[in-house]
């Protein structure tokens, strides 16, 4: 008799998949009481992008967040996403912040660990698990599944065997993509389960229509623990239904035994609650079966999306999903994760927009091929290593053996913004969004800003006036407020155009409207700069923001020195000089933001 096990993903996973990560705590707390009563195995309510979308986006402390949950959900096992090495950030992070990072989380109340490294190089997850073990808490050792000439069932079972010496409590198939199929499903579970002694997890994304079924296969061969999400946060890029899985199981020898009602109330709790953030809703929703082809998850496709748009250039999606997997051959099948997905997709938009492939190369893409991520599963492609990298040296130890203790250094960096080993942790993790959270928190500015027009020329109703341009939880909107209600005991309404679409807006707080930055009046693209379009115009290819400018006006530069770095979509750019020649202007300082066909710098 084995009852089959849920870990709900609701209040981590399916809003990263579904809502770009915008759930705030107050629209999760109210129904944690309910939640809590389940009886769920697990509640996943931490990590992966939540960290990052806490601090970049909400304006809320992480720490704080889990702390919360921990209070409202004494009776359940909290559950993260750890990317080993990685911790929650972007890069490779040395062994004592790893330590420093799962303590804390521990101490907060974190009670489980999925731990997982992008290229499935478990030198990367090592320390992780050491340090998940020594806090006594359940360590859970990941495989990354993806599908590749070099991925098979004998290649993960060696992985899981691996894992087990470790020291993990259980295993996680992580399925991201939802690449697995029904009879792929059976054949890897039975094999793990024969492989190993310790228990299996299926973390399936329902991208491809098929994780119900994988499911299913997964518990019949052995597999008693699944991830689901709760009915109205289900399905496409998310997971399979809470409540249609337990029906599944309901009255078999596998019975969940836990209550669908109870379950229902929580589902349509969330109803409510994802129409609040329904323009963060995926271009991509339903099923997409493209990812069969191209491997593609959710997540993945959502940001290709809104960087393609952001370039007007929507309509060369189907050329970019056809990059991806060139790409990917090239890098030695790296299983696009978090945040491998991310170094290969924005390489993919690059080689597309620029019509010349790796003309322009992120950093991400170079540091990879240098091996600083760590092996990839099979050799990259030499003649774009040579291309890139020129003859700079390939790294062959586990990445984070480079570096020293860093625990120090950051404190001192960081000084006495942080109040806690904690703030020196979301430090950090995002050096610049995390100081500025921190000095906004420290000057009392972590409330929401008031709406400002930008445009005071025209006038609605006789009103002070009525077009803005707003970022909202890291998005922009053209709002113009085209007419309005009287004031009611609920608020005011307001009807307005939200990038053009006619919607009506009840104002009841400002505090109902987040964290509101007010951006400068724009003009068509909300640059002032020239136009690029003689040869020693340096623009940007995608739309991003400065991080760094290496140049000033009267340097020499020769073609190919590097200019300013971008960053777009989390990943770091070099632009560099087109021509030889001297540098006549420079347009941009660091945080500008910059768009295609802006001068940037101008070379003579
Ligand atoms: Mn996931």
């Amino acid at each position: 008799m084995a009852q089959v096990q849920i870990t709900d993903t609701t209040l981590r996973d399916a809003h990263q998949s579904l809502l770009a990560t915008r759930f705030r705590l107050k629209d999760m707390l109210p129904v944690c009481e309910k939640m809590d009563q389940v009886g769920f195995w697990s509640l996943e309510v931490w990590g992966g992008a939540n960290f990052d979308s806490c601090i970049r986006f909400l304006k809320e402390d992480p720490w704080e967040r889990l702390c919360q949950f921990r209070r409202a959900l004494p009776n359940t096992r909290l559950q993260m996403l750890l990317r080993g090495q990685n911790l929650l950030g972007y890069r490779h992070y040395s062994d004592d912040v790893v330590r420093a990072f799962v303590q804390k989380s521990a101490d907060h109340g974190m009670d489980v660990f999925r731990v997982f490294d992008a290229l499935n190089d478990l030198r990367n997850v090592r320390v992780s698990i050491e340090s998940v073990k020594a806090a006594g808490k359940h360590a859970q050792g990941t495989i990354c599944y993806t599908t590749s000439p070099v991925h098979n069932v004998s290649v993960f079972v060696a992985m899981a065997c691996e894992l087990e010496a470790m020291g993990c409590d259980s295993i996680a198939i992580k399925d991201m993509a939802g690449l697995l199929t029904p009879g792929v499903t059976a054949e890897l579970v039975s094999a793990l389960t024969h492989a190993v002694n310790i228990p299996l997890h299926l973390h399936s994304h329902a991208t491809s229509g098929l994780a119900e079924m994988c499911q299913l296969k997964a518990v019949e061969n052995g597999c008693f623990h699944i991830d689901t999400a709760t009915s109205t946060l289900s399905g496409g890029t998310s997971h399979p239904a809470t409540e249609s899985m337990v029906a599944a199981f309901k009255d078999s020898e596998y019975d969940t035994g836990l209550n669908l009602e109870l379950l229902q109330e929580i589902g349509a709790y969330f109803y409510g609650v994802r129409k609040k953030y329904h323009h963060f809703e995926s271009e991509f929703t339903g099923l997409d079966t493209r990812v069969q082809v191209n491997q593609i998850p959710g997540g993945m496709i959502s940001n290709l999306a809104h960087q393609l748009r952001d370039q007007n250039a929507l309509g060369r999606m189907n050329e970019v999903m056809a990059e991806v997997p060139r790409v990917r051959e090239e890098l030695g099948y790296p299983p696009l994760v978090t945040p491998l997905s991310q170094v290969v997709g924005t390489q993919a938009v690059l080689n597309v927009l620029t019509e010349e492939r790796y003309k322009s190369v992120t950093n991400e893409v170079k540091n990879y091929l240098l091996g600083y991520y760590g092996k990839s599963p099979t050799d990259t492609n030499d003649v774009v290593r040579q291309q890139v990298c020129g003859d700079e040296k390939v790294i062959t130890c586990r990445p984070a053996d480079l570096l020293d203790d860093e625990m120090p250094r950051l404190r001192k960096e960081i000084g006495h913004l942080a109040e806690s080993e904690e703030d020196v942790l979301s430090y950090a993790m995002f050096p610049d969004i995390g100081r500025e959270f921190l000095e906004q928190r420290a000057a009392g500015i972590l409330v929401p800003e008031p709406l400002e027009p930008v445009d005071s020329g025209k006038s609605v109703c006789g009103a002070p006036p009525v077009e803005f341009n707003v970022a909202l939880h890291g998005e922009k909107y053209h709002i113009k407020v085209v007419g309005k209600g009287l004031a009611s005991q609920n608020g005011r309404a307001f009807y307005v155009l939200v990038d053009g679409i006619s919607e009506e807006i009840i104002v009841e707080t400002l505090d109902e409207l987040g964290a509101i930055e007010v951006s400068e009046s724009t003009g068509t693209n909300g640059s002032t700069r020239p136009h690029a379009d003689a040869p020693g115009d340096v623009s940007t290819s995608m739309p991003g923001v400065v991080v760094e400018v290496l140049v000033s006006a009267g340097d020499v530069v020769k073609e190919g020195d590097s200019l300013i770095v971008v960053e777009a979509m989390k990943m770091e750019t070099e632009i560099q000089a087109p021509i030889n020649g001297k540098v006549m202007a420079v347009h941009v300082k660091k945080g500008d933001h910059v768009n295609p066909d802006e001068m940037l710098i101008q070379i003579g």
